[in-house]
């Protein structure tokens, strides 16, 4: 926050707030590997993925090049094992970022929508099975807003029909189901680490977390063109790999994650208090959400945004266009109603580790004031 001439300035999400309060551990992760002259592939990436499979409680971490990378390497490398082929199906939440749909359709294979539950977002439990054909052969389950997607039940289903179960943990890093965390759930999970998301590079860059050992081998080899050896290339692969330098900044910043987690909840707790208009919804979020995002729902949602707006609080709209109504995706055109209700109607709140609980206090306060 800024006061300028007594002018609120409140931005969605201040990175550079966070580097600056960082700035002399992050300068010194990154000049060692300036020093070290090595700088894809070393001991900087070998460190953070044993580091990051310890926090997530896997036996496997492969760093790519970015989350959606690592979502299209888990289907990709099932589809070498003979566990997918072309043309099955992966069931997906239908509100989802679109770049869960297009790790799926870039392997060829077909997503097929399930709405989610009005309250929680996630993914309509109830609807799953329903969804489930004799192509089908996994399900995606997206932790949206930093909400566990997670259930018994969705676990009971893989395992009824012999699904494997894959998470899309790019917005729930370090959010936790009865203890384990999100990325430990199902068989395999994509994490990105795009900057603004809750364990964020300064650029681009991904992981897959896996307890299957042939899993992680075959996603290794594939984000390096398929190859394990030096210049013997056994499967098509391509080109996917983390940087030196942003695997030593993310070490640098998972020792954060717990802190940074627990600052997101101070914010939403003060939101979940005080917010108390009759014309805004809140969302039912896990127990140990890491609040990614903190969504409202508002069925004057552009009004708000815009009054929200001229009292200098910026806010997003996560999403405003839903993937099955996008142009890239002709033939997914049909009606969800649940989803198009909720990418009308939402509207997210700036949240993020150094933003002030009075900030919060006080958006809490013009969202009570608002018509
Ligand atoms: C950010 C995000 C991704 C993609 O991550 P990138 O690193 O930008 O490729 C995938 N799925 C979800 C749900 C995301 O929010």
């Amino acid at each position: 926050m800024i006061r300028t001439n007594g002018i609120f300035d409140m931005k969605y999400c201040d990175l550079k707030l966070l580097s600056d309060h960082r700035k002399e551990q992050l300068h010194d992760a990154i000049d060692s590997v300036l020093q070290s002259g090595w700088y894809l592939r070393g001991e900087a990436t070998e460190r953070f993925e044993r580091h990051y499979a310890r926090y997530i409680g896997t036996r496997y971490c492969v760093g790519c090049g970015n989350g959606f990378d690592a979502l299209w390497l888990i289907l990709r490398a099932y589809k070498e094992m003979g566990v997918i082929n072309e043309g099955d199906e992966v069931i997906v939440p239908a509100n989802t970022y679109i770049a869960s749909l297009l790790a799926i359709t870039e392997n060829r294979l077909v997503p097929v929508l399930v709405e989610p539950n009005l309250e929680t977002l996630q993914i309509d439990e109830s609807q799953i099975e329903k969804a489930i054909t004799r192509r089908t052969r996994a399900v995606m389950i997206v932790h949206l807003y930093g909400s566990c997607a997670y259930s018994k039940r969705i676990a009971e289903i893989c395992k009824k029909y012999e699904l494997k179960l894959v998470e899309d943990n790019a917005q729930a890093h370090g959010c936790e189901w009865n203890g384990i965390k999100t990325g430990a759930l199902g068989d395999a999970a994509g994490h990105s680490f795009y900057p603004t998301k809750n364990l964020g590079a300064l650029g681009d860059a991904g992981a897959v977390t896996t307890n299957d050992e042939q899993l992680a081998e075959i996603i290794r080899e594939l984000g390096n063109y398929g190859s394990s050896q030096k210049y013997l290339f056994e499967r098509c692969g391509r080109n996917s790999r983390i940087d030196e330098i942003q695997a030593a900044v993310l070490d640098v910043k998972l020792s954060w994650l717990d802190s940074d987690n627990q600052s997101r909840r101070n914010i939403a707790n003060i939101y979940d208090k005080l917010i108390n208009n009759p014309l805004i919804r809140t969302a039912k979020m896990s127990s140990r959400a890491v609040y990614h995002i903190y969504p409202l729902f508002c069925e004057k949602r552009n009004e708000l945004q815009t009054y929200l707006k001229e009292h200098d609080v910026e806010t997003v709209i996560h999403y405003p266009v839903p993937p099955h109504l996008q142009k890239c995706y002709p033939a997914l055109k049909r009606s969800f109603p649940i989803t198009e209700l909720i990418h009308q109607q939402e509207l997210s709140l700036p949240c993020y580790p150094m933003m002030k609980e009075k900030e919060a206090d006080h958006i809490a306060r013009l969202l009570n004031d608002f018509f």
